[in-house]
């Protein structure tokens, strides 16, 4: 029987993306996933560093799996942000982790697991890869097959030093993939039934491999058959005229944009070392709103940064009272190693927890009006579905994404991968309900196979 593995996948679409490729060259390696932790002969914990919630989140995770290693012999890795912030340091607190992987070194996996199967001592791969010599992960589009939307890495690393932010430590320096290569892997996964493709990388916007950003997309909208893309994470001081015009000429390019803020406080933005000012974003929002009315606009905010004053805070409620996103993910700000913020805590001064708590309440309370409002401006209208599968929700519906990247959950009866209309009658500030109104392009039956699919037990 092929041996089972669970990956438990934390944090953002480059951990999600990097454990899909984890996923797919252990199925080459005659493994099969399953969701079962019981069933698992390897559990895999990718990890996220970015808030200290999220490491802590690791261990008791390890807690929990330290039984089934008790009772089965289940092995256990750990990859991802905290296997690369901590390396051998996991393992002391750990010492039951067979292996410790960084996010460069994805391509030893098998390796590390055949050792560990073999009974070999805990190992860690946390070494950086030098850009030149660094292969990026790529999808295996044979075992894509059937899939609607796929993550494809652009780049990766960052060489900002926002002053709250540990991905440098534990992504790396920016390195971007030749640009031919994206292009290629988006061709072979639109060949096998894909429809939409999120271009992603830490600081994606700053791509520079053989082109620039805007020239990316441009070459990736050329793929015949690609019907939506979309891209993330991307910074405000990257943010210019040449994206803005591919919003507003390239049809493929949906109408969505994540643009992280972080404060609306030019004091705390410089603290936060941002490199931009609330009214330079504003004046980049209100040029994409010039060029593609339509577009909807999501991003981030850390409440309660070291040294915001009431009135900082205050600015950032402004802010998003005046930029109106569809939606907003909100933190308190979090120490984390290894930051210019840890360093200066104290000089700039700390914000009481309970005040960080209440400012932030007050800003989601803000925001959820706000996407109240603007999700229910589309009652009553028609929206384009591309169709992902069965409603999260009700089994019995169908879900999906608009244009703006709106989950809209209706009744309906059109294939994954067919493009539909959609006729709202409800609304909540996540998401969008209504019936399937017609076809506007039926599911592209993907290119014949030439590989026997390994199946995902369930
Ligand atoms: S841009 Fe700033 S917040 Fe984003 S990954 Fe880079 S250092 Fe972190």
């Amino acid at each position: 029987m092929p041996r089972k593995v669970y990956i438990h996948t934390f944090g953002c679409q480059m951990n999600e993306s990097d454990s899909a490729r984890m996923l797919e060259s252990l199925v080459r390696d005659g493994w099969v996933g399953t969701d079962a932790t019981a069933e698992a002969d390897l559990i895999l914990v990718n990890t996220c560093a970015i808030r200290d919630k999220a490491e802590q989140k690791l261990y008791s995770a390890l807690g929990r799996y330290r039984s089934a290693k008790r009772a089965r012999g289940t092995l256990l890795g750990v990859a991802g942000c905290v296997a690369q912030q901590e390396k051998g340091r996991l393992l002391a607190r750990a010492p039951y982790v067979d292996f410790v992987l960084g996010p460069d070194n994805l391509a030893a996996l098998p390796e590390l697991v055949r050792a560990a199967a073999s009974g070999k001592p805990s190992r860690v791969e946390t070494a950086w890869m030098d850009s030149d010599s660094y292969a990026f992960p790529r999808a295996d589009a044979e075992q894509a097959r059937g899939r609607i939307t796929a993550f494809v890495t652009a780049m990766k690393g960052c060489d900002n030093v926002c002053s709250f932010c540990v991905v440098p430590h534990t992504r790396g320096r920016e390195t971007s993939r030749p640009y031919p290569d994206v292009v290629a892997e988006v061709r072979d996964l639109v060949g096998v039934g894909v429809r939409e493709v999120t271009l992603i990388g830490q600081n994606v916007n700053s791509f520079a491999g053989g082109c620039d950003f805007p020239a990316l997309l441009r070459r990736v909208g050329e793929v015949p058959g690609l019907r939506r893309l979309r891209f993330t994470t991307s910074h405000p001081h990257d943010f210019g005229a040449g994206l803005i015009r591919c919003f507003a000429e390239l049809p493929v390019l949906c109408p969505h944009l994540h643009l992280p803020v972080q404060s609306g406080s030019d004091t705390v933005l410089a603290r936060m070392r941002r490199d931009y000012t609330a009214d330079a974003y504003e004046a980049a929002v209100a040029a994409l709103h010039a060029a593609t009315p339509h577009v909807a606009l999501t991003s981030d905010v850390i409440v309660g940064f070291p040294g915001e004053t009431e009135a900082d805070f205050e600015a950032t409620l402004r802010l998003v009272e005046r930029v109106r996103y569809d939606n907003l993910y909100s933190f308190v700000y979090s120490s984390r190693p290894h930051t210019a913020a840890r360093l200066h805590e104290e000089a700039w001064g700390v914000v009481p927890y309970e005040v960080q708590v209440e400012r932030l309440e007050r800003l989601q309370a803000l925001q959820r009006s706000i996407s109240r409002e603007r999700m229910a401006a589309a009652v009553g209208t028609d929206v384009e579905v591309l169709v992902e599968g069965a409603s999260r929700t009700d089994p019995d519906r169908l879900c999906g994404h608009t244009p703006q990247n709106r989950m809209v959950n209706f009744s309906g009866s059109a294939m994954p991968g067919a493009l539909v209309s959609v006729r709202i009658d409800r609304a909540s500030p996540v998401s969008l309900s209504g019936r399937e109104i017609g076809l506007v392009e039926a599911a592209a039956p993907p290119a014949a196979s030439s590989h026997v699919r390994l199946p995902v037990v369930a």
